[in-house]
């Protein structure tokens, strides 16, 4: 994070400001209130450590936004540069005093709380805000931040190509296997995350043989041994232009020696599976649309029983946030969606599998992939 903002990612900034305040109108939302999560730094450059002291951010319907933070992180909030004024508190005040006063005249009002607000923050506001209505920030925020403005797409573009550069290496064999535990292989695939431009590594997934077929497996002492499936499923967040970070998510199955005819079939039915969801994913076609194709694809070999989750998830400031591709969600896929594609097939005991891009919606309503490598299974024998 620094305090000069380029220009692009201000003007970013004051057009989401505007979005959110129509939003606010449409809702009828007369204050949203921004704890820990997501909607902050997206709307104010500001990662606040989710610690006990509170931080919150005051938007009324009319009116300027405060930032009320305690003292000492102060200094770690970016420049505003007009966009709102900053508040600090000290140890010896109550800082729910100082929000109370910034909303005296519409305490009665409707009130959108961060999801992700502390109990103790909501409690407090709720028993001094006694007359207020209350519901969710992402009722006003994630239609918002779920369609990608130019500056996001791009931040998603290079944290992509930057893990699709990692997941070269490790299909060419630069990541030995064979031999190696789960555990050495994650913290390999973590380094050259960073290495490659992230400024934190948010998971690396290594799940080898049996293993393989716990979609979150946790990497740990197993060691990979020859013709098994091992399942990489990492990603991370990288930082463009002084901006606040946006997340990579990419996975890639090999397989440590010829793989056995039982695991081509499985893997060449995921691959025309996920293929032809990439290529459903246009606008106007519903997020429950393309998870069918997925599921349709898969039930038709008669593995539907074994891809145990939803095709997909949104994807931006977190790894997993509005729109996500799942049965029920009917909302139509619109220009700069931004999202997981990633159906996998697992064999309880046996072996798994799983293949994984990130999608944006172009602005021509046609899907653009951010992960271009081999999706192929490559063998990996070493
Ligand atoms: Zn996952
Ligand atoms: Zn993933
Ligand atoms: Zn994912």
């Amino acid at each position: 994070m620094s305090d000069e903002l380029s220009p692009q990612a201000l003007e970013a900034r004051r057009s989401r400001m505007a979005r959110v305040r129509a939003r606010m109108e449409e809702t009828g939302v007369d204050v949203l209130l921004l704890s820990h999560g997501a909607d902050l730094p997206w709307l104010t450059g500001y990662r606040a450590m989710p610690l006990e002291r509170l931080t919150l951010l005051v938007l009324p319907l009319v009116g300027d936004p405060v930032l009320v933070v305690p003292r000492l992180e102060a200094p770690r909030v970016p420049g505003a540069d007009g966009l709102f004024d900053v508040l600090p508190w000290a140890d010896d005040v109550d800082p729910v005093d100082l929000v109370v006063d910034q909303v005296a005249g519409v305490s009665s009002g409707r009130f959108a709380l961060s999801d992700r607000a502390w109990a103790t923050t909501t409690l407090a506001l709720q028993r001094r805000l006694p007359d207020a209505r209350w519901i969710e920030a992402s009722t006003v925020t994630s239609p918002i931040r779920a369609v990608k403005d130019a500056a996001e797409v791009a931040a998603l573009r290079a944290a992509g190509a930057a893990a699709d550069r990692v997941a070269v290496v490790l299909q060419s064999g630069g990541i030995p296997l064979l031999g190696r535990t789960e555990a050495a292989v994650s913290a390999d695939l973590g380094a050259l995350l960073v290495a490659e431009g992230h400024s934190a590594v948010n998971f690396a997934i290594v799940g080898s043989g049996p293993n393989a077929a716990s979609p979150h497996h946790e990497p740990g002492d197993r060691v990979i041994g020859p013709d098994e499936t091992v399942v990489c499923d990492f990603g991370g967040t990288l930082s463009l232009d002084g901006d606040v970070g946006y997340c990579s998510d990419i996975t890639r199955t090999v397989v440590t020696g010829e793989p056995s005819p039982e695991i081509r079939e499985c893997y060449d039915v995921l691959q025309a599976a996920q293929q032809s969801a990439v290529e459903a994913a246009v606008a106007g076609a519903t997020a429950a649309a393309v998870d069918a194709v997925a599921r349709d694809a898969i039930d038709a070999a008669g593995f539907g029983h074994l891809f145990v989750h939803r095709t997909g998830h949104g994807i931006g400031i977190e790894e997993h946030e509005d729109p996500y591709l799942v049965v029920g969600n009917d909302a139509p896929l619109v220009p700069g969606h931004a999202f997981s594609v990633e159906p996998g097939i697992y064999l309880e005991g046996c072996f798994g599998m799983r293949l994984e891009d990130i999608v944006v919606i172009g602005s021509d309503g046609r899907p653009d992939p951010l992960n271009t490598v081999d999706h192929g299974l490559v063998v990996v024998d070493h």
